[in-house]
């Protein structure tokens, strides 16, 4: 744990008591703060209470007395309004924050020199994030993985020099950290999303734009104009700006070539990386990811051999493209953290002969966007509530069949898979739905598919069947 000494002595109100909060909570009184904590549910205010942290009704403090409002992520700061805390907050001028900037005031102090990388973005966060990390420890270095991740950031190991921090930062926590200034930032992509929690679209990117303002370098892909705007912008205030295309040839930074990662200076290009052959690396976007992921540790002082030697042995994340068994030719990719038809679309558009299975509770458009990939499905098994629309959508254009459940999905789908004369055909559970009506969630979707997959003869497993 990071003790944060940054308010030792200080009166510090914190709202919001998850996991984080909790975590928050204990790393300001290790450094010596006052905390009074609370959270809109009484359950977590025992909760903390037992774990031996101060709690009182925000509503009831000497706000003049605070010196800082420390707030979980999930709380809403600015839309669809101000929770109650952050408009007592407001007015009597106390900051408000999040745990990630009181890392980053703990590192200015405790350690300024030791590399930091946050990443941002709408999608490849985690598997970027996650990617970084492993290519770090790889190469023999201290590594610290945390933020959005899972790991509350003020739980990893205190910064200390030769100690290398990876930070997933989801737009909230960005939001909530308004000096960040990590050694690389980088900011993937930006489309519409959590639109309710930013008000518009301008808004969104102006918080995301905020983490890579404030990087050393900042490593930005430049695919959607929102992004290409903020590499510009921050290019001519003077940051060091590295951009990079999984679509585009670019003059300078670095671009995908079909499996192949370039990097264009100075008039000429040459290949840094292939990821042909890396099964959890496949697609365009996973191009974007690595190549964000090379140009992260070079920036951290990795030489070029290091940064792309982890790549091969990367094992990727669980639920999110993760190649789960094979049976014979036929790959099983598990892709459960599709939870809607834009997170399905890198998974089809990567494998071209697919047994896809698909369906749990629809999201509004259905499944309509993925017209582009239908060429590239063998055949659909529909489950869940979803089964009758999108049996209606695939109409004559995708062979399908309703399967109702996920484990009839498998069964037919492997019968069906084992006649194909492919050399991969792939059994693809991207179900582009949320999974509620059917699991508590993707994680217990994605498990259910692989233990599902383990009990079919002449399984070879790629993975374990443990539940997450
Ligand atoms: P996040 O942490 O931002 O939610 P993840 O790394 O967990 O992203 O990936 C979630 C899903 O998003 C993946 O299964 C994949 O379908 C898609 N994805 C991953 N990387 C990218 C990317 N760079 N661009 C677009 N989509 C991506």
């Amino acid at each position: 744990m990071i003790a944060a000494t940054v308010f030792s002595g200080k009166k510090v109100a914190l709202f919001g008591l998850g996991g984080s909060g909790i975590a928050t909570a204990h790393s300001l009184i290790a450094g010596e703060a006052d905390v009074v904590a609370w959270d809109d549910n009484p359950d977590r205010v025992d909760e903390a209470r037992k774990a031996g942290i101060n709690v009182a009704d925000l509503r009831t403090v000497d706000w003049s007395a605070i010196a800082a409002l420390v707030l979980a992520p999930g709380v809403p700061l600015t839309h669809p309004k101000p929770h109650w805390s952050v408009d007592l907050a407001r007015p009597a001028g106390v900051e408000i924050i999040g745990d990630v900037e009181i890392f980053v005031r703990e590192r200015r102090i405790q350690a300024p020199a030791c590399p930091f990388i946050a990443i941002t973005g709408t999608n490849g966060k985690s598997t970027t994030t996650a990617l970084i990390a492993h290519i770090l420890q790889e190469a023999g270095r201290d590594t610290q993985l945390g933020g959005n991740i899972g790991t509350a950031v003020l739980t990893l190991a205190p910064p200390k020099n030769g100690r290398f921090y990876v930070v997933e930062c989801s737009s909230y926590q960005a939001d909530l950290s308004p000096s960040i200034n990590p050694t690389a930032g980088i900011l993937l992509n930006l489309s519409p999303d959590h639109l309710d929690r930013h008000g518009t679209m301008q808004h969104y990117a102006e918080v995301k734009e905020q983490l890579v303002a404030g990087s050393d370098r900042a490593i930005v892909g430049i695919d959607d104009h929102w992004c290409a705007r903020i590499a510009d912008r921050l290019e001519r205030a003077g940051t060091q700006v590295v951009r990079i295309s999984k679509r585009e040839v670019l003059a300078s930074g670095y671009y995908a070539a079909g499996t192949r990662i370039m990097h264009a200076a100075g008039g000429t290009s040459r290949t840094v990386a292939d990821l042909a052959g890396i099964t959890t690396l496949r697609g365009a976007h996973n191009a974007q990811n690595a190549a964000a992921a090379i140009a992260a540790c070079l920036a951290v002082g990795l030489s070029q051999e290091e940064a792309i030697s982890g790549l091969r042995s990367f094992g990727g994340l669980k639920h999110r493209m993760q190649p789960v068994a094979r049976r014979g030719r036929v790959l099983f990719v598990n892709d459960s953290k599709a939870t809607n038809a834009d997170a399905a679309a890198p998974a089809l558009s990567s494998f071209k002969r697919i047994y896809w299975i698909a369906g749990g509770l629809p999201k509004e458009g259905g499944i309509e966007p993925l017209s582009s990939w239908y060429s590239h499905i063998a055949k659909a098994y529909l489950i869940g509530e979803a089964a009758p629309g999108f049996a209606a959508t695939l109409g004559e254009d995708v062979a399908y069949e309703i399967t109702g459940t996920l484990e009839r999905a498998v069964e037919r789908a492997a019968d069906d898979a084992a006649q194909d004369g492919d050399e991969e055909p792939v059994i693809l559970l991207s179900p582009a739905c949320a999974s509620f009506d059917q699991y508590k969630n993707f994680e217990i979707r994605g498990d259910a598919f692989v233990k599902q997959v383990a009990h079919l003869p002449d399984i070879t497993m790629l993975v374990e069947t443990g539940d997450s």
